[in-house]
């Protein structure tokens, strides 16, 4: 079966400095796939490339059969992938309701969204009960969730997650963690970004190592979990 997201010999550069330098991975319909890697690794950049915020210096992008390199990132947003950006960027002036609303803004079916608005409420309670407060009232956490729902309201096909458990208390990160293995459990396709290896390994079918803008392993979440350089490097055992 081919891929949804095929990612070949990519490579993104600001100005002189190659941040990342040839890298290939695939993403399959269904599948939890995370970039784990230290500061400046090159997973945002990846990220932000795929979304067609960046442009690639070479390589292809290919998802769900169509190349995507060049057709900029309202169209990326268009053909299925939503992306929810490091740091949370949500609308703190706007109620939650509405920041979930500007998440569909490419739709049209009024019944649809209030359907999904509805759905992102069960799947975050404390949303629902705050939705018409401001948006920049919500703790970290709850902003992160907001930002995750906001990225589902386009009803992707492809979800990436740029560092969802960022700056969070370890119990605001398990039930994060707990999300994206119950949308997992719906049949979402998510391309994960963490830091946090231990988490993002644990939940992932695949997962891929880089390193200054290389990937220098890969393996299922499972043989990363076990191997001893990544065990060493990045969950903390020595
Ligand atoms: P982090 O977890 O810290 O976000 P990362 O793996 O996501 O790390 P990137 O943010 O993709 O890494 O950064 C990769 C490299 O590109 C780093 O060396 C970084 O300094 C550089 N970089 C990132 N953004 C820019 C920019 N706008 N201009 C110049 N260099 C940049």
């Amino acid at each position: 079966m081919m891929p949804l997201l095929e990612v070949e010999d990519l490579r993104v550069a600001y100005g002189k400095i190659e941040a990342v330098k040839g890298i290939s991975f695939t993403v399959e319909a269904g599948q939890v796939v995370t970039l784990i890697g230290t500061n400046g690794a090159g997973k945002t950049t990846t990220l932000r490339t795929i979304s067609g915020l960046l442009k690639p210096l070479a390589g292809k992008i290919t998802f769900d059969g169509e190349v995507i390199n060049d057709i900029g990132a309202h169209k990326i947003v268009a053909r299925g992938i939503a992306h929810s950006p490091e740091g949370r960027r949500i609308f703190p002036r706007l109620t939650i309701t509405e920041n979930l609303q500007l998440g569909a803004f490419l739709r049209k079916d009024a019944a649809g969204i209030q359907e999904d608005i509805e759905r992102a409420y069960t799947l975050f309670p404390i949303l629902g009960e705050r939705r018409s407060q401001a948006a920049g009232t919500l703790s970290g956490g709850e902003q992160q969730m907001l930002a995750m729902g906001r990225a589902l309201m386009s009803r992707p096909k492809l979800l990436m997650l740029d560092e969802p458990s960022m700056g969070l208390s370890p119990i605001m990160m398990q039930k994060i963690m707990e999300t994206i293995t119950e949308l997992k459990g719906q049949g979402t396709t998510i391309l994960l970004v963490e830091q946090n290896a231990q988490a993002a390994l644990s939940l992932a079918d695949h997962g891929h190592v880089m390193e200054i803008g290389t990937i220098a392993l890969s393996g299922t979440g499972q043989e990363l979990m076990h191997d001893e350089s990544v065990r060493k490097a990045y969950l903390g055992e020595d």
